[in-house]
């Protein structure tokens, strides 16, 4: 019985975690992920990188799929699969959206993520696109700055990076 109540005690906090971490996304302006059926045999290879000289920007999502007109981008992710992407894959996928719209003059109502278990249709929202422009404006103010200050708290991140021995700012 305590094995049981304990059980029901952690189901209850993993739920109340994934609610928090929703609506905290949500606050954010960013969109949840949908899980959707997509089938990859329709997916087409990306020849070269999309490119749009107007935000200097360059990025080659993994495939591109036509549905009836629309360009969709796809990435496809190894690994684990997640309940909800992470924001550096919306991120990814955001600028894939934006560099589809440019590339074709049309804009991708939503990209894809693909995970090994779960795919997700991620809404490439006027909230997303005004994130990414913040971050991208970000970025740029760093250029050929000699030292930039760590964008995360991961030490997973950190260990498995290939600049881990010449950063100080590693965790
Ligand atoms: S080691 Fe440095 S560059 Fe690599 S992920 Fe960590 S903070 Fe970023």
């Amino acid at each position: 019985m305590p094995l049981l109540a304990a059980a029901l005690i952690l189901l209850a906090l993993g739920a109340v975690v994934l609610w928090l971490s929703r609506r905290q996304r949500q606050q954010a302006g960013l969109p949840a992920g949908r899980v959707i059926y997509a089938d990859p045999k329709l997916w087409g290879q990306v020849e070269k990188p999309l490119f749009s000289a107007r935000l200097n920007l360059t990025g080659k999502p993994d495939y591109l799929v036509d549905q009836g007109g629309l360009i969709l981008p796809v990435e496809v992710k190894s690994g684990r699969t997640p309940s909800q992407p992470p924001d550096s894959h919306l991120f990814q996928l955001a600028a894939y959206c934006l560099l589809v719209e440019e590339t074709f003059k049309v804009r991708p109502p939503y990209g894809i993520l693909h995970y090994p278990k779960r795919t997700f249709a991620i809404d490439y929202t006027p909230e997303l696109e005004a994130a990414l422009a913040e971050i991208l404006d970000e970025m740029r103010s760093w250029t050929g700055k000699r030292s930039v200050p760590r964008s995360h708290n991961q030490a997973s991140r950190c260990a498995g990076c290939g600049y881990r021995s010449i950063c100080d700012e590693r965790l």
